[in-house]
């Protein structure tokens, strides 16, 4: 989790001279952060399961594409039988009302968790594409029109025991690997 940032012009820019297509990941960013088609990003994807339900409760991909693709991709999809439930559906349509919302609060208390940790003497590094001393800040403002609730940060020199007792303290914070819901969440990467 280093949000290192691809230069996304760069790699289309490589593709398109040699006539690769180009498939983004933006779950990270949503639709409101960034549109990679509009970078010339040929499919996007998307985990529906994180910010735009929005509250953990639907497990679901969303596939996007420009019009050239679209029909190839609408007629695999009707022939796999691929059709998401009526639930997830339902979830997905409620959450999207409250993305924008959602992403700025939690970007906001991000922003002041990020500060304080910059400047606590048991953290090493802290890693988000707002800081100015991020390696691709520059590269992040470039394509990101705004900031998400996600980053990380490295603990200096403690044991396995202390980064555990370290983890097991925090009292907000829970211990899962999932994001983008509405409770907050820390994943140690060992
Ligand atoms: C979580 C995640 C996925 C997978 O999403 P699921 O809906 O949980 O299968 C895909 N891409 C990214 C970037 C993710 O963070």
């Amino acid at each position: 989790m280093f949000f290192e940032v691809t230069d996304i012009e760069f790699v289309v820019n490589q593709a398109q001279k040699n006539n690769i297509l180009v498939v983004m990941d933006n779950t990270w960013s949503t639709p409101l952060l960034m549109n990679p088609i509009k970078h010339g990003v040929d499919v996007v994807i998307h985990s529906a399961s994180k910010y735009l339900s929005g509250h953990s409760d639907a497990v679901a991909g969303i596939i996007t594409t420009t019009e050239k693709y679209f029909p190839p991709l609408r007629k695999y999809l009707m022939m796999a039988g691929i059709c998401l439930g009526g639930e997830e559906s339902f979830s997905i349509y409620k959450g999207l009302k409250t993305l924008g919302v959602r992403l700025d609060t939690q970007a906001n208390s991000a922003s002041k968790i990020i500060e304080l940790l910059s400047y606590h003497p048991h953290v090493g590094t802290v890693l988000a594409p707002q800081l100015i001393t991020h390696p691709d800040h520059c590269t992040y403002n470039k394509y990101y029109k705004k900031y998400n609730g996600v980053f990380s940060f490295s603990v200096a020199c403690v044991s396995d025991k202390k980064r555990d007792e370290f983890l097991a303290g925090f009292k907000i914070f829970k211990l899962a690997y999932g994001w983008g819901g509405v409770d907050s969440c820390i994943i140690p990467l060992h």
